[in-house]
């Protein structure tokens, strides 16, 4: 994704490259976020701030134009965050199948302290106490709290509840952390 040239937000008109990016396309008058980036036709590209988006839902008048085509304009935000939660999904599974992750509190407490990670994936409803003991433990590993429990969060990744994931260095842990920093920046 990275060698991929960089595009232009229509809201800020700054060059990004686009996995910082939402590629927006138009089909028989709506918006669809083309979150792969890679539908045929013409797109535009906005940056996955929310900044960004909100501008683009003030003035819709800037996508019309960078789409050449007349467009009615549901939610963007909502699409946006929608699009996001999905990849996000697929990345999890992706990362859980390629070994990426690694759960169980008492594991975590072992390998974070000996073993690189780039991120550690909280679930929603971790106590207070263990957030705070696999904080002390992460060190300045970036910790993303998800809106996930621990029951999904373990289904998602074919396993019994977790309250917590670690992400390994790894193609498909660096995706991962990728979404989930996406996920971050449109709050
Ligand atoms: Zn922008």
């Amino acid at each position: 994704m990275n060698s991929r040239p960089h595009r232009t937000c229509i809201a800020c008109r700054r060059k990004e490259s686009p996995q910082h990016l939402f590629r927006l396309v138009g089909n028989e008058g709506r918006v669809w976020v083309d979150i792969k980036g890679n539908c045929p036709g013409r797109g535009a590209w906005v940056c996955a701030r929310s900044s960004c988006i909100l501008k683009i839902q003030r003035r819709p008048a800037v996508l019309a134009r960078a789409l050449r085509a007349p467009i009615r304009l549901d939610d963007l935000m909502e699409k946006a965050r929608e699009a996001n939660n999905r990849a996000f999904v697929d990345a999890l599974t992706l990362a859980a199948r390629s070994g990426s992750l690694v759960g169980g509190t008492e594991k975590l407490k072992r390998v974070l302290v000996k073993e690189r990670h780039l991120g550690l994936l909280v679930s929603s409803d971790a106590s207070a106490r263990t957030v705070a003991l696999l904080l002390a433990i992460a060190g300045n590993m970036p910790v993303f709290r998800v809106h996930l429990s621990r029951a999904e969060l373990g289904r998602l990744v074919g396993k019994g509840p977790r309250t917590a994931l670690a992400v390994r260095p790894s193609r498909t842990g660096q995706a991962l952390v990728t979404m989930l920093r996406r996920m971050l920046a449109l709050g």
